[in-house]
Order: structure tokens, then sequence, then C-alpha cells
């Protein structure tokens, strides 16, 4: 999976999640693998967001944009903090715009766009703090 992403690409997805979170005290981490095997993607990547400790931020604000990529298939998933107080079509937009990107197979500028887009939705919510702490690294996750 990872040499779907060269470096230049990976520095593409991380300075789009630094940027995000200079707006939102909201944590968002990526996880791209081949498939997500035979469970349903939202299921799949809710056992990612688990085993990625993203239930462990203090204000419940982690966000986890999961890409099957074989599977043509993504999901966004917010930590409960988040779907508190988001109305549920909350992520539309931010699908919408990585969906237009992902057909076309441009898988970086899909997740690129799709976080600093993230990252605006979340800043009327979770706006950032100036004692905001890095709660979960910006580091891609691969799967297999
Ligand atoms: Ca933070
Ligand atoms: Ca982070």
């Amino acid at each position: 999976m990872e040499t779907l992403f060269p470096e230049s690409d990976r520095k593409i997805i991380l300075d789009a999640i630094a940027e995000a979170e200079r707006s939102t005290s909201g944590e968002i981490r990526i996880h791209i693998e081949k498939s997500s095997g035979k469970e349903p993607v939202l299921d799949r990547a809710a056992d990612i967001f688990l085993s990625l400790g993203m239930d462990k931020t203090a204000a419940k604000n982690g966000v986890l944009i999961y890409l099957a990529v074989e599977d043509h298939q993504f999901a966004i998933i917010g930590d409960t903090g988040i779907d508190a107080v988001v109305p549920p079509d909350f992520w539309v937009t931010v699908r919408n715009v990585m969906q237009e990107h992902f057909v076309k197979k441009e898988f970086t500028t899909g997740l690129q766009k799709g976080i600093l887009l993230a990252g605006e939705q979340l800043k009327a919510h979770f706006p950032f703090h100036k004692d905001d702490t890095d709660e979960l690294t910006n580091e891609i996750s691969f799967g297999k």
C-alpha cells in the first residue's frame, strides 16, 4: 500500500492534517489499506478507530478517514463528541469531495481536500485553543 503513496504524496497528506489541526482541536487520522476484507467498510473503519486508540481524545473529537483502495470504498468516522453536536449530514460535503477524486484514482488529492474540508467544518464546533496538544499523531497508518 505504501508504494501507492510515495514520500511526496505522504508529505502532502501530513501537511494537510497539520494545517487542519491548526484550525480545530479535532484530531484527524488516515488509515489506508487494500481491502476491508469481508467486513463492511464502516465496521472495519470502526475497528481501526479503536485499534489506533482514537477514542482516547479528551473531547472525543477524533476523526478517522478510512480508505480501502482496491475495494473503492472509504468511510469517515467521528468520535462521540462530534456526533453529539453535528447534524447527521455533517460529513456529506467532505465525502462528496473525496469521492470525486477517488473515482479518478486521485487518492492523495482526495485525501488532502477531504482533510482540509474536515478541518474547516470541525472548526465551528471544536475550535483550536492555544494550549491545544497533538493528541493523535498525524502519521498515516497503513494496513496490508
Ligand atoms: Ca489537537
Ligand atoms: Ca494530530
